[in-house]
């Protein structure tokens, strides 16, 4: 990850564990995603527990893998709406 903007040197690394918070971010949205999907799968749809399950499984262990990323940037710009340097 670059550490500051090329265009107007905004530093992206505030102070040491400042991305901690984009954790926030990303299992909060897993939780939810995943909350809603199983009941809606398997009572909304009646799709057997077994599948459902390894599903949401598989959705909660590699959605936040590819969302790092764009949980970072959530909490960037959420901490620039919040305190904006
Ligand atoms: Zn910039």
């Amino acid at each position: 990850m670059e550490s500051q903007c090329a265009v107007c040197h905004f530093s992206y690394q505030r102070e040491p564990g400042f991305f901690l918070g984009s954790i926030y971010f990303n299992y909060g949205l897993t939780s939810l995603v995943t909350a809603v999907l199983y009941p809606a799968l398997h009572f909304g749809y009646g799709l057997p527990n077994g599948p459902v399950m390894a599903a949401c499984v598989s959705f909660a262990l590699l959605f936040p893998i590819w969302f790092f990323r764009y949980a970072r940037a959530l909490w960037l710009g959420f901490d620039q709406w919040i305190d904006p340097r």
